[in-house]
């Protein structure tokens, strides 16, 4: 009896001790929001500072002493639920990775990563890679250090992976990209040999108040909690969490591309979903946490792509669109509209590119990683590999290393193992989306109508209340019946775009 009381009480202790890093955690996260969104630009320097020191303390309450002993004492006690021993094998084991990174290789990484940053910023402006290849080559030896000291079995990225996607290994991704590469490239092929969408009406002239208001009515239809969370406007679109009843997203708006706005906001309210959704009894513990970056990407997406840009959410918002923005719309009927949101063009830059040809942009980061991460490829020999892939892959030509392998700024921050989980969010997405509407009655025809309630309370109970108790391959297999399996996107993709490209 003595044993019981003395595991319960210890369990408080960790629980109190977990809730009280994510308080800090979720004080330096408003700060974060604030400074994107409404901090005046003088308050820069000392915001930079606030968040340092929260940082660290973070940092400390999370590598405690303390705090590792009170695991060690708790992982295995036979008298924890299921879930509660869940919560202390996964806390332990992030614990213990942050052991193994010796105080002076954190600093050294730090200090390298802020000189690669300024680097990568001054390179980009030039167009030049060879001003970033020093500070780059140095980050990459860091990072290969890391895999060393992080430990792994089979690939030496697979280390770096764990840091975004826990038990993911290259094994896995070299089978779902070789897999689904060779048919997105025939499929790419066929849409390339027909007539190409006019979008041209999507590029008019769009006012900002106007835009603003039709997204956050869209948002609430979608289930967004206004009462718990808030929409801003922000440089670059992103969703941040204090807590499931205070979820922010941000969007930006551009009063010449009508995309911009609407699909980035719905990309936004997918990932908010997710948040809103985790269980709040569980709050500060790794069951109210998110699993993954790539489930948390599945959601986005699948909002955004297979909700967002269907048909049948076109159908039944554009009426309200040619009251809203006569002068653009009036004379397009829904499928001109529908074709050109779906329009599918190659292109060099990752982040402005369709649902389609994403995925070689992707894989080709991955393959560039997972050799530099190896050593079978040099810093210096980037960018000839990276034209050399695009010519391949996209049959495009890049013409200057800022339009190339200087596009993004992952690399500058060392973050190595990042891209695949983009990729992996939308095979995901299309996995839950098809097995929602395969196993749900009547979904399909609610979704026709513009009732995505049923789709929600779907993901609510076989995603979002799962929290991190499972990996994204154990949410998956619940949820849908099987692991990853990339014949659900592939399907979703031909028959999509076979329609309207119409072969
Ligand atoms: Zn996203």
């Amino acid at each position: 009896m003595i044993r019981i009381e003395c595991t319960r009480e210890r369990y408080e202790t960790y629980r109190e001790h977990m809730q009280k890093l994510a308080d800090i955690r979720a004080a330096l996260a408003i700060m974060q929001w604030d400074q994107e969104t409404y901090m005046p630009e003088k308050g820069a320097d000392f915001r930079a500072r606030q968040i340092a020191t929260l940082s660290e303390l973070a940092h400390e309450r999370a590598t405690s002493t303390e705090l590792g002993e009170l695991m060690e004492s708790l992982d295995g006690a036979g008298e924890l639920s299921e879930k509660e021993q869940k919560n202390i094998t996964l806390n332990r084991r992030d614990f213990l990775k942050q052991k193994k990174y010796p105080a002076a290789f954190v600093r050294k990484l730090s200090e390298t990563v802020s000189k690669s940053f300024n680097a990568w910023n001054e390179a980009r402006k030039e167009s030049r890679f060879s001003l970033f290849e020093k500070e780059l080559g140095e980050v990459i030896e860091l990072k290969k250090e890391e895999t060393r000291l992080l430990g792994y079995s089979g690939h030496p990225y697979d280390a770096l992976l764990d840091e975004f996607e826990k038990d993911c290994t290259t094994g896995l991704l070299d089978k779902v990209f070789g897999e689904m590469l060779p048919p997105l490239k025939i499929l790419l092929d066929k849409i390339q040999g027909a007539p190409v969408p006019d979008d041209r009406f999507l590029h008019g002239r769009f006012e900002k108040g106007r835009q603003w208001d039709f997204g956050m009515k869209i948002i609430a239809e979608l289930g967004f909690d206004f009462n718990a969370g808030r929409q801003d406007l922000s440089t670059h679109p992103f969703s941040t969490s204090f807590s499931p009843l205070d979820v922010r997203i941000t969007t930006r708006i551009d009063e010449t591309d009508f995309n911009s706005m609407l699909f980035s906001c719905i990309h936004e309210t997918g990932h908010a979903l997710y948040e809103q959704g985790l269980p709040t009894s569980e709050y500060g513990l790794p069951s109210g946490e998110y699993t993954s970056l790539s489930i948390h990407e599945s959601q986005s997406r699948l909002w955004e792509n297979h909700v967002g840009r269907s048909f049948s959410f076109c159908k039944n918002h554009f009426p309200r669109l040619q009251e809203i923005f006569p002068e653009s719309f009036r004379t397009v009927g829904v499928n001109q509209f529908y074709r050109a949101v779906n329009r599918v063009s190659p292109s060099l830059i990752r982040t402005e590119s369709d649902e389609v040809t994403y995925h070689f942009h992707v894989m080709i980061r991955y393959e560039i990683e997972k050799m530099l991460i190896s050593g079978d490829l040099n810093t210096r020999d980037i960018p000839g590999y990276w034209n050399e892939s695009y010519r391949k892959w996209l049959g495009v030509e890049v013409p200057d290393d800022r339009h190339g392998c200087l596009q993004d700024v992952h690399w500058s921050h060392g973050s190595f193992g990042y891209f695949p989980t983009y990729s992996l969010g939308s095979f995901y997405a299309a996995q839950l989306f098809a097995s929602a509407v395969n196993t749900v009655p009547g979904l399909a025809q609610k979704l026709e109508n513009g009732n995505v309630s049923d789709l929600l309370h779907w993901l609510r109970q076989r995603v979002h209340a799962l929290g991190r108790i499972w990996n994204s391959e154990e949410i998956c297999q619940k949820a849908t019946g099987e692991t990853l399996n990339g014949r659900h996107f592939q399907e979703y993709l031909l028959d999509k775009y076979g329609k309207i490209y119409e072969f």
